[in-house]
């Protein structure tokens, strides 16, 4: 939406984190006047009202909602809150942060979702380009808000988005965009898979060049969803058939990622681990192809991605155990590709909030490879009876136990690996905590 047509309108920031704070500076630069909601107590709401220099109301409500045009909602805040649902029913017109950065950017946009791997994606394309000489601004639900991103010029915007983001996102054209995969996450907010698979699959509707996972059917577009894009798929598997471009071939004792004329990197030169990487380095090969840059300039880049802090990072050894950081594992998939790519048996730290994803789902994985599961957080219990008879459980109360718990039974060989296919809300501030505090605790296991 072209910011020049809400200068007319009542504009309410609903929501007032990261997010909703990126909007407010966008506002103020085009000279759109906006009130701000926000779930806080009156002196905090005062105290923003200062700085901002407009009304901050400490609450939502559908009587304040209403004397709005345009609410501008957080990601934090559910379409389906009933003060929202009620004046989106009396035509209050409910839009996100990436709807206004559709109407201004300048430049392309690789758009990328899915259920996990995003950021994985989002940085290793941001990493080669940038190698390559082209200023590409990682950005969305990565971290930098899309539309503080803007204020930097960029020659590429490479652009994570989460399902609530792209909930009240109706006019982005990406040049490119994915939708990854699909796994039971977020099923608290959706009424089931398919609806949620329906709402990351609303990134493809625009884009030029859609990529989308063979392996995966929930993130294949069904009729009418893609309105003049191309579409193209990626599997992991060695014979594809011919509606898979993007491949794995293996030659000797050598497995290659390609499309269906070039070999372009041997998986076992990636920094990262395990198959999942494998299929996120063609979805950066695919994402990255319409740009035209010559892969002679990316190869470096592409190789040289060693990954983002808190996905399956490696901390150190001590007496023949390996020691990994898999906080931003936060659902069942995710730990399972985790749990996969490990190079050892399996000590598993997991729990947390299950955001009610069923657990007994994983249970091939864990008889096969989890030796031991250690389990902290709110919803343990229920994990632990899903799991019942898969492998060994232990409690834990405390993240400092788990840790001396794995230390206790592990043996060389061995891999301890939190990886909590949890959220982390009810024991830390967020997954990077989880991960921090999990590293300092591995430090003084390597140290002692
Ligand atoms: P997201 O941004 O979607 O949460 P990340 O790239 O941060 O994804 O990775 C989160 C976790 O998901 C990693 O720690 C890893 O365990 C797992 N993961 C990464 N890529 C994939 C993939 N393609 N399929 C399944 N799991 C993956």
């Amino acid at each position: 939406m072209d910011p020049r047509l809400l200068t007319t309108q009542r504009v309410l920031i609903v929501g007032f984190g990261v997010t909703g704070a990126s909007v407010a500076k966008f506002l103020q630069l085009h000279h759109v006047a906006f009130e701000v909601a926000d779930e806080c107590d009156q002196e905090a709401a005062d105290k923003q009202s200062a700085l901002l220099a407009c009304k901050v109301h400490p609450e939502f409500s559908t009587e304040l909602f209403k004397q709005f045009d345009v609410l501008v909602l957080s990601p934090g805040v559910p379409r389906s809150t009933p003060a929202i649902e009620s004046a989106i029913a009396a035509g209050v017109d409910v839009i996100g942060d990436i709807e206004l950065f559709a109407g201004v950017v300048d430049a392309p946009v690789i758009a990328v979702t899915g259920s996990n791997g995003k950021s994985t994606v989002v940085s290793w394309i941001a990493h080669a380009l940038q190698g390559a000489g082209i200023k590409a601004i990682a950005c969305g639900n990565i971290g930098l808000p899309a539309l503080d991103s803007l204020q930097q010029s960029a020659d590429v915007y490479v652009l994570e988005l989460s399902s609530y983001q792209l909930e009240s996102t109706r006019s982005l054209k990406p040049l490119a965009a994915a939708v990854l995969n699909i796994s039971d996450d977020h099923l608290d907010r959706y009424t089931d898979i398919d609806h949620y698979a329906a709402v990351k699959r609303t990134l493809l509707a625009h884009a030029k060049y859609c990529v989308v996972n063979q392996d995966d059917s929930r993130t294949w577009p069904i009729d009418g969803e893609l309105i003049s894009g191309q579409c193209e798929r990626l599997t992991l598997s060695s014979e594809p058939d011919e509606k898979s471009r993007w491949h794995r071939t293996i030659k000797g004792d050598q497995t290659w990622l390609c499309d269906e004329h070039y070999a372009f990197l041997d998986q076992s030169e990636l920094a990262l681990p395990g198959d999942h990487n494998a299929a996120n380095a063609l979805a950066v090969l695919a994402l990255i192809e319409p740009l035209q840059v010559p892969f002679t300039a990316l190869k470096k880049g592409l190789l040289g991605f060693a990954g983002l802090p808190h996905r399956s990072e490696y901390l150190g050894e001590k007496a023949g155990v390996r020691w990994y950081n898999d906080s931003k594992g936060t659902n069942i998939d995710a730990c399972s590709k985790a749990i996969k790519a490990m190079p050892g048996a399996v000590i598993l730290i997991a729990g947390g909030i299950s955001k009610g994803a069923d657990f007994s789902a994983m249970r091939s994985v864990v008889e096969k490879h989890v030796k031991l599961l250690i389990l902290i957080g709110r919803d343990r219990a229920q994990i632990s009876s899903q799991l019942n008879g898969s492998t060994m459980i232990v409690m834990a109360e405390q993240l400092r136990d788990a840790v001396a718990s794995a230390h206790a039974h592990a043996i060389a060989g061995d891999v301890v690996l939190l990886s909590p296919a949890c959220s982390s809300f009810d024991m830390f501030r967020n997954f990077e905590d989880r991960g921090e505090q999990f590293a300092a605790r591995v430090e003084e296991v390597l140290a002692a």
